[in-house]
Order: C-alpha cells, then sequence, then structure tokens
C-alpha cells in the first residue's frame, strides 16, 4: 500500500539530523506497516547510537545561538510551525490512520490537539519569569532566574504519534532547549512529517533531530549515558521508565516520566445514567482502548449496576470495528497482532476465573490486529483485567457497595495517572476526588485533557506534568544569583 498524500514531500523515511535527511550508517531500515490490512508502508532509516551521539552533539552546538535569542523570535518559528501543522492536518491525519490504525476522524483530532500544544508553549515561552527574594541582609539582593535546562532527549510512543511529541517539543524549544527525539518503531512517519514542518517554518539546523530505530535500547543507551543530555523525557511503560530512570542516574539527568495507567471510572448510585455511560464509553474506547488515560475499571454501585451494564453493552453492540480509513468504522485496529493478543489473554484469563462475557470477548474477524469491544461483569480485583493496564476495547465492570469501597478499590493499583467519578452530590465529588490517589481527576467528565491544564501521574504513573503553565517547569533550571555589596 502507498500513502496517497496532497503533499508527498511529507512523506519521509530518513533520519533527520543536524537539518539534514540521512541514511543510518549501516544502510538499514525498519519496516513500518498499516495494522489494519498488514500491509507494508515504508522501509525507514534504521539508526544506533553512533548517529544518535552525533544528533546530540548537534544538539549542543544549535543550542547555544537559540538560548541566547529573545523567546518572542522563539515563539514567532513556533507560531509559524503550528500553522504548517494547522495547514496539513489532512495529510498528517492520512499518514497517522496508515502506521497507527486509529480512524481518520480520531486521527483528524489529534492533530489539532498536537498543535495546540506548540501555540500554547510559543505563547507561554514569552512568559518564563523569576523571582526577587528579600534576603536578611541589608546589602544582598537575591534573584532567580529560570534557565533552559539543556540538550533534551525525548522517547515516545506509538499510541499518540502525534500529540506526545508535541507535547515535549513546544515546550523544550519555547524555552531555548534543543531536542533529540526517538520516535516509535510502529509510528515514525508521523515524527518525520513533524520535523519536516518544522524545518519548513524556519527552525535552525541541528534543534529539533529525529532518530528512528529499530533497536531502541542502543538509542536508549546513549541518550541516557551522554553526560551532553541534560534532561529525559519519555511517554510509554511503566517498566520502560523504571529502566530509562536507572540508566539516567549514572549521570543524574532529570528525568520527566508520562507512563501507564490504570483509570478507574466510578459510577454512583446517584450519578446521572446517561452522562455516565456516554463518558464511559469515551474513556473506555477512544483509540480503541489505548490512550494511558482510558477507562482500565468500570466500577459501579450496586443500586446503579444492572441498568448501567444495560445501557453500556447496547452502545458498544452499535460499534462498528475496521480499517480506520472506512468512513463507517467506529474503532480501528489495535497496533499489532502481539497486543490483540495480549488483550485477548486476559479476557481469557478473567473467563476462566468466572467472568461473564456480556459481548464481545473474541479477536475481530478483520485481521490479526483487530478485537471486539467487550464487555466483562462478574469480574473481582484478582483478575488481571483489574490489576493491569488492559490497553485495548475490554470493559470490565465491577460492583460495590460504598463508598469507602470505591475509593479502597480505585486507589487498589500501583499506577495513578487519571481517575473519574460520576455523581450528582457535591460534598461526594470534592471528597472522593481528593480521596483518589491519581494526578488528574474528571468529576463528571473523561474528555479531560487539553493543552491548557497539566497532565501527568503520581504513584508508578510517572512523574513531572506536562501541558498548561506547569509544563515549562520541566525544561527550566532554577538558578539563585546573589548580588552583594550594595551599601558600596
Ligand atoms: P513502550 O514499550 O514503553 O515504548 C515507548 C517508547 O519507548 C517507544 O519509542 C519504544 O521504542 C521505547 N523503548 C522501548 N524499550 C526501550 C529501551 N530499552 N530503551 C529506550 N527506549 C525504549 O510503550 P508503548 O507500548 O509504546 O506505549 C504504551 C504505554 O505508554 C502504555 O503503558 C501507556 O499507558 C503509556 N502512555 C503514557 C502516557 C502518559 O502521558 N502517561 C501517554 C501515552 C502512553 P520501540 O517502539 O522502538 O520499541
Amino acid at each position: 500500500m502507498t500513502i496517497q498524500l496532497q503533499d508527498p514531500s511529507l512523506l519521509k523515511t530518513q533520519a533527520f539530523i543536524d537539518g539534514l535527511w540521512m541514511d543510518s550508517d549501516s544502510g538499514e531500515t525498519f519496516a513500518v506497516t498499516d495494522p489494519a490490512t498488514g500491509q507494508p508502508l515504508a522501509d525507514v532509516a534504521s539508526v544506533g547510537a553512533t548517529e544518535t551521539r552525533r544528533a546530540i552533539a548537534a544538539a549542543e552546538r544549535a543550542m547555544t545561538e537559540w538560548t541566547a535569542l529573545p523567546a518572542k523570535s522563539r515563539s514567532e518559528i513556533l507560531e509559524k510551525w503550528h500553522r504548517l501543522i494547522i495547514e496539513n492536518t489532512e495529510d498528517l491525519a492520512v499518514i497517522m490512520t496508515a502506521e497507527q490504525g486509529k480512524t481518520l476522524a480520531e486521527s483528524r483530532g489529534e492533530v489539532a490537539y498536537g498543535a495546540s500544544f506548540i501555540k500554547w508553549f510559543a505563547e507561554e515561552g514569552k512568559r518564563v519569569y523569576g523571582d526577587i527574594i528579600p534576603t536578611p541582609q541589608t546589602d544582598r539582593r537575591g534573584v532567580v532566574v529560570k534557565q533552559p535546562v539543556g540538550v533534551v532527549a525525548a522517547i515516545t510512543p506509538w499510541n499518540f504519534p502525534n500529540a506526545m511529541i508535541t507535547r515535549k517539543a513546544g515546550p523544550a524549544l519555547a524555552v531555548g532547549c534543543a531536542i533529540v527525539l526517538k520516535p516509535a518503531a510502529e509510528t515514525p512517519l508521523s515524527a518525520l512529517a513533524l520535523v519536516e514542518l518544522a524545518n519548513r517554518a524556519g527552525l535552525p539546523a541541528g534543534l529539533f533531530n529525529v532518530v528512528p530505530g529499530s533497536d531502541a535500547p542502543s538509542i536508549g543507551g546513549e541518550m541516557t549515558s551522554n553526560p551532553t543530555v541534560k534532561k529525559v523525557t519519555f511517554t510509554g511503560s511503566t517498566p520502560v521508565g523504571k529502566l530509562l530512570m536507572q540508566q539516567c542516574a549514572n549521570t543524574v539527568k532529570r528525568t520527566s516520566m508520562e507512563l501507564g495507567g490504570n483509570a478507574p471510572v466510578v459510577i454512583f448510585d446517584d450519578a446521572d445514567l446517561d452522562l455516565a455511560v456516554a463518558g464511559a464509553l469515551t474513556a473506555k474506547y477512544r483509540n480503541s482502548g489505548q490512550t494511558c488515560i482510558c477507562a482500565n475499571r468500570l466500577l459501579v454501585q450496586e443500586g446503579i449496576y444492572d441498568a448501567f451494564v444495560e445501557k453500556f453493552a447496547a452502545a458498544v453492540s452499535e460499534f462498528r470495528i475496521g480499517n480506520g480509513f472506512d468512513a463507517s468504522t467506529t474503532h480501528g485496529p489495535v497496533i499489532s497482532e502481539k497486543a490483540a493478543k495480549e488483550i485477548d489473554a486476559k479476557v481469557q484469563n478473567a473467563v476462566a476465573e468466572g467472568a461473564t462475557v456480556v459481548i464481545g470477548g473474541q479477536p475481530g474477524e478483520q485481521g490479526g490486529c483487530f478485537y471486539q469491544p467487550t464487555v466483562l461483569t462478574n469480574v473481582n480485583d484478582s483478575m488481571r483485567v483489574f490489576r493491569e493496564e488492559i490497553f485495548g476495547p475490554v470493559a470490565p465492570v465491577f460492583k460495590f457497595k460504598t463508598e469507602e469501597d470505591a475509593v479502597r478499590m480505585a486507589n487498589d493499583t500501583e499506577f495513578g495517572l487519571a481517575a473519574y467519578l460520576y455523581t450528582e452530590s457535591m460534598g461526594r465529588s470534592w471528597r472522593v476526588s481528593e480521596a483518589l490517589e491519581y494526578g488528574m481527576v474528571g468529576v463528571n467528565e473523561t474528555a479531560i485533557s487539553s493543552e491548557v491544564i497539566p497532565f501527568g501521574g503520581v504513584k508508578e504513573s510517572g512523574q513531572g506534568r506536562e501541558g498548561s503553565k506547569y509544563g515549562l517547569d520541566d525544561y527550566l533550571e532554577t538558578k539563585y544569583i546573589c548580588f552583594g555589596a550594595l551599601q558600596r
């Protein structure tokens, strides 16, 4: 299959280092395939540690002039990049659906969401303020300035091939850092198209390098050990995040970790049922269940349980899984056959332990990467669907009795990214929101993310925040300067 674009020059298959497109030193490539059809889409340069080292050196050289520019000048280039992303939405969406599988409508939505981070940080980058601190001594003043952290290495996942990059590149570039990015091997084409547009926007050579490759440990090993890299920002699974943190310890790099989740949606008896069903559907099945803030566990109070399951399953039965380019498709494939098998293993584990399949529960007939939207009842907290991130279109619906039970069950996980609750009680919304050990809580709402809010988790879901005014902090150092001898 070939990807048909209005601007075919957006389809890049080489690495982008120091402002130049290049093959890997070895000439090796890796294949990118369409999960909906299994057809190959492109062969992309597979770089390793050596090319990554060169990209880091280029980033260090480029940063000197970039940091010295007024924030307004950096902002103007980012604004231009944002405009180009928006103008090329359709091509970027087509590339994304081809390599990731999500529906074209979802891809268009992600391009807009991804672009919003570039615009936001183009604006926010102009507002990096410091402080003047009154000191205990009359002849001194303390001044705090914020400076760019240095060369940033970024590693991103396949589930949001555009937005997970712009959430990092936007703030890093806005405050004066340079960046070296390793995109997920499943979805490098979206990353390469983004950097092509940044280049067209006039971003100077070396500031944004993309090092695609099929040997992630080699690229990641260089990024985490190279002393020039001052910060590693990662979005992906918790086990890989832990490994990268360990590797960063040797050179004491700063890290931001956006890791896995196990989000509960807690639905109380006093909830607006239709609102709760609609919210849970979006939270569970968006991107075919492959988002880090996807509802993993639906916790429903006993008085509303049967009514909820009936309405929820009826809505799920309307879904149409298929190729993301087909206008009638509501939900695309999952990312790989391996992922589909892993989802099935979790469902079969639940069934073997007594779960009831209300709907779905089988691989899809459309191909190896498809899984039927599934609803499970009679589930309990010893099953894998309670303990582990499902990352697929499977909704286990657990029953609880009291508010105390709900909070205990919701918090009974090592993860702490997003949680949601549905209730019409003001007091309960406050109480439960405050008791949930999560970085983000949605009350009567599951569409909680945008560029203006601080996105991130607690516990083993990570550290650091992306988006919002707080998203700049992850790319800034705080420097204290003491001005003394003021009485002379
Ligand atoms: P993953 O396996 O951890 O991969 C993420 C990235 O890490 C990919 O680029 C991967 O490269 C790279 N990687 C893997 N092993 C590495 C190593 N040893 N050294 C350096 N890099 C390495 O995660 P995934 O399956 O792609 O993504 C899904 C996970 O991301 C889920 O757990 C999800 O919850 C999480 N996520 C979190 C957030 C958030 O904001 N908290 C957002 C989105 C996703 P290759 O592709 O080449 O293997």
